[in-house]
């Protein structure tokens, strides 16, 4: 029988890389770990498919499954409600996959209360400058949404320290292999793996966060 799987909750303000560091993670271990596909009343952007990138749905559809209480959690951003559809998440556990919610911090506490044993990780900017050219050079929001999500963003890195781990995405591949260690620490408690884990533990970043919280 397959050991049991793990939730592992990644979040980060917008911008961070963390959906290319967990895509990167999963085509290294395509049998091991899946991505939960979210629900979401945002337009898509280009390039972004349905079922692919979010389920996009209306505001009525999203609340109708909010009532039906087939969202795992869910939060609202901005002026949108982002959600985990709670369907193929225990099969995916029965069958021993790490399963990735990439979110943000409201729905990730909700998911801690939920389900204790999920871990979770917070991905960091190497500085706030880098972060805001990265949303700018992004170029798929208009000002005044960048401006709402640098705030959403100082608010978010503000509760770092509710996750287990804090990792800095300034090299991806780097990024890629700290979250591979947690991983393999946290589900198979690789005993070489237990001082790389360590280190990436939270107290490493507080510094950062208090310079970013100045700001
Ligand atoms: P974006 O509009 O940039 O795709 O996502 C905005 C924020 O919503 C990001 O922080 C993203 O991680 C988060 N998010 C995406 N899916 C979910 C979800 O299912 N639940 C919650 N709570 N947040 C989500």
């Amino acid at each position: 029988m397959n050991k049991r799987g793990r939730l592992m909750i990644v979040s980060g303000a917008s911008a961070t890389g963390k959906d290319t560091i967990v895509s990167k993670v999963i085509e290294r271990y395509p049998d091991e770990a899946v991505l939960s596909v979210s629900m979401t009343t945002r337009s898509p952007r280009c390039g972004e498919t349905d079922g692919v990138d979010y389920f996009f749905v209306s505001e009525e559809k999203f609340e109708e499954n909010i009532k039906s209480n087939k969202m795992l959690e869910f939060a609202k951003y901005g002026e949108n409600y982002y959600g985990t559809p709670i369907e193929p998440i225990e099969r995916w556990l029965e069958e021993g996959k790490i399963v990735f919610l990439v979110i943000e911090v409201k729905g990730a506490a909700l998911v801690r209360k939920r389900c204790p044993e999920a871990k979770s990780v917070f991905v960091l900017p190497p500085s706030m400058e880098i972060l805001e050219s990265r949303l700018r050079s992004r170029g798929t929001e208009d000002e005044e949404t960048m401006r709402v999500r640098l705030e959403i963003a100082k608010d978010e890195i503000s509760r770092a320290d509710e996750y287990d781990y804090i990792i800095v995405n300034d090299k991806l591949d780097d990024a890629v292999d700290d979250i591979v260690t947690i991983c393999k620490y946290e589900q198979h408690c690789e005993s070489r793996d237990e001082q790389a884990a360590e280190k990436l533990k939270k107290c490493k970043m507080m510094n950062f966060i208090s310079e970013v919280m100045k700001k």
